[in-house]
């Protein structure tokens, strides 16, 4: 027999009252610990010391606030943490030690008081939404959003962005707008409430829109759509409504969504039907945004990788209707990029930003800075006085392949020998077929991202590739594999080829449905496969045709990398000569 068991309203009520005061008692004890032997400083201040050799220590968290410690007294300062990327290296590169994660000195009862704090109200809001359903959770939860306001950081400017002149120019106007709202109302312009930036990672789509903030001296919202999509039906839509409050109130405003498409992905582009939560939050935006007058200041920048597979419903006059690309920067945008990243950095004269500019076709803004910082922590590493070629080469590896793995003990010289092979068809193929390519290096030397070995060939900037070029790609691509096959039969070749043959069968799809390279243009998934398979067919043949051409060259190539492990260009040549 079951008995149904009243729920003792009184007893949960008292229950959260108690567990609401423990944790206010909590907040309360570490509030007055972590705020009793800190002393307030302006950012300003900070960096004159920070200059001046003054400043011993630094702790940096994801907080609004960092600490540190002088080196002249045993106080904890805090001031207003900029939470800019670069912020940390330039503190080490000036000798101050950084922690992260806490504050200094914060001491361990500190963090056992948090920890309980934190446990407390988790209990609390996890119990409370799940009676509620959630309705009322978003008024409990903080809004992630990172409010940047004038006099907190250091504010970016288009001159902090190289490069992206066509982005730059296609948001001058706004920035103006920003500033002076009333302006363009006096001639009834409807100036775009909403901007996307799209195109690859890493390009500089979220820096763009710090600049706008910055230029047109307005705070600065950033907020990731995937804050937006909660389990909880109205929570999304909530956190919207209390964002669009805040930069009302703030007059003018940027605000920044990145990762829009985890809140406005098509419809029907989710396999399992749409998702409620998710259309209550994109419902709310775009209420939200048409709630704006044209004599408000205010400007919504939404950033996404993919603009094919956002919701046209956002796209539409009066929402999202700028959209502005913001694409791998060209080689003269790479040097700009380079020079900027280098201006903090002690780079030795023998450095030459403007051939690293030609190596590094397909390499994003964020890549470029992140070769510069690595080739920085290498140079620190070795405790040299400055960044020489050697550091940015070492980097450059690492950053396509990952570190060498330094313990190779475990590999078989079988192993070996197959990699060697494989390597030499890539390095042969791209010599023989793709003249304008530059070979870099070739390596066996595994890396820590998983590849066995690697080929860097470098292509030239190119607006278009024509049928042949691509066709050469794939050739290439493949002749790993082929080079496999040729030295130790169809039987035993290996999955190291994996990677090459995703990449293959991608740009296969594109020359067949995309680029109508072959005959007819238009097919259904049928026709695509078929037509996606004889044409990778004969170009695996052509593969192999090419490779035992050059059978003894192949070899050699092998024979030299199972020597010396990795090749240059030059040896390359020499060996195909
Ligand atoms: P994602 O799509 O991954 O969010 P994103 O396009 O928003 O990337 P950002 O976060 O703006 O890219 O850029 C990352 C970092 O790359 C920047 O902090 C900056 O250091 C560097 N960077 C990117 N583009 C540029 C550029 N044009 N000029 C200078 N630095 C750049």
């Amino acid at each position: 027999m079951k008995i149904k068991m009243k729920k003792p309203k009184l007893s949960a009520f008292i229950k959260y009252a108690c567990i609401t005061a423990v944790a206010l008692g909590i907040a309360v004890a570490a509030f007055t610990k972590s705020q009793g032997g800190k002393t307030r400083m302006t950012y300003t201040d900070f960096l004159n010391a920070a200059d001046g050799g003054e400043v011993a220590e630094v702790s940096l968290g994801d907080t609004s606030e960092f600490t540190f410690k002088l080196n002249s007294s045993d106080i904890t300062y805090v001031t207003d943490n900029p939470r800019d990327p670069g912020f940390k290296q330039d503190l080490l590169l000036k000798g101050i030690a950084v922690t992260e994660g806490g504050a200094v000195n914060s001491g361990a009862l500190g963090s056992v008081l948090w920890l309980a704090l934190f446990g407390a109200g988790f209990y609390a809001v996890f119990h409370m939404r799940s009676k509620n359903g959630g309705q009322k959770a978003h008024s409990e939860m903080a809004l992630n959003a990172e409010n940047v306001t004038a006099g907190d950081m250091k504010r970016l400017s288009f001159g902090d962005i190289a490069g992206n002149l066509e982005a730059k120019e296609s948001v001058a106007d706004v920035v103006d707008f920003i500033k002076n709202p009333g302006k363009y109302a006096s001639y009834g312009a409807r100036m775009p409430r909403g901007i996307i930036f799209y195109g690859p990672p890493g390009t500089g789509k979220t820096l763009m829109a710090k600049a706008i903030a910055g230029e047109a001296g307005a705070p600065f919202y950033a907020v990731s759509g995937s804050d937006f999509v909660q389990m909880y039906v109205g929570v999304g839509a909530g956190r919207i409504r209390e964002l669009f409050k805040t930069a009302r109130e703030a007059g003018q405003a940027v605000i920044f969504i990145d990762e829009i498409d985890a809140l406005a992905k098509k419809r029907g582009a989710n396999p399992g039907g749409g998702n409620e939560e998710r259309d209550h939050a994109l419902n709310a935006l775009l209420t939200e945004m048409s709630g704006f007058s044209s004599g408000d200041g205010i400007v919504v920048i939404a950033a996404t990788n993919r603009l094919d597979t956002l919701d046209e419903a956002l796209l539409r006059p009066g929402r999202f209707d700028r959209q502005i690309e913001i694409g791998l920067p060209d080689c003269a945008a790479r040097l700009e990029i380079l020079r900027c990243h280098a201006r903090n950095k002690p780079l030795d004269a023998g450095v030459d930003l403007g051939a690293l500019a030609k190596q590094t076709v397909y390499f994003s803004g964020a890549m470029l800075e992140n070769l510069l910082n690595e080739a920085a922590i290498i140079a620190a590493k070795k405790g040299e006085q400055t960044i020489t070629a050697g550091d940015i080469n070492d980097s450059y590896y690492i950053i396509v392949a990952g570190s060498p793995k330094k313990d190779r003990s475990g590999i078989k010289e079988r192993e070996r020998a197959i990699t060697a092979y494989h390597e030499a068809g890539h390095a042969l193929a791209s010599k023989l077929l793709q003249p304008e390519n530059s070979v870099a290096k070739i390596s066996i030397i595994p890396g820590t991202k998983g590849a066995g070995g690697f080929t860097v060939s470098i292509p030239p900037d190119k607006l278009y590739y024509t049928k042949k070029e691509l066709e050469n790609q794939m050739i290439m691509l493949f002749s790993g594999r082929a080079a496999e096959e040729i030295a130790f039969g169809a039987e035993n070749v290996t999955t190291g080829a994996s990677n090459d043959l995703e990449r293959v069968r991608q740009i296969a799809r594109d020359y067949v449905t995309k680029f109508n390279m072959r005959d007819g243009f238009f097919y259904d998934k049928e026709t695509e496969k078929s037509e996606c398979e004889a044409l990778l067919g004969s170009l695996y043949e052509k593969s192999l045709f090419t490779l035992r051409s050059r059978e003894k060259t192949l070899s050699g190539i092998a024979a030299s990398l199972l020597e010396h492990e990795t090749l240059d260009e030059k040896a390359l040549d020499e060996l195909i000569a």
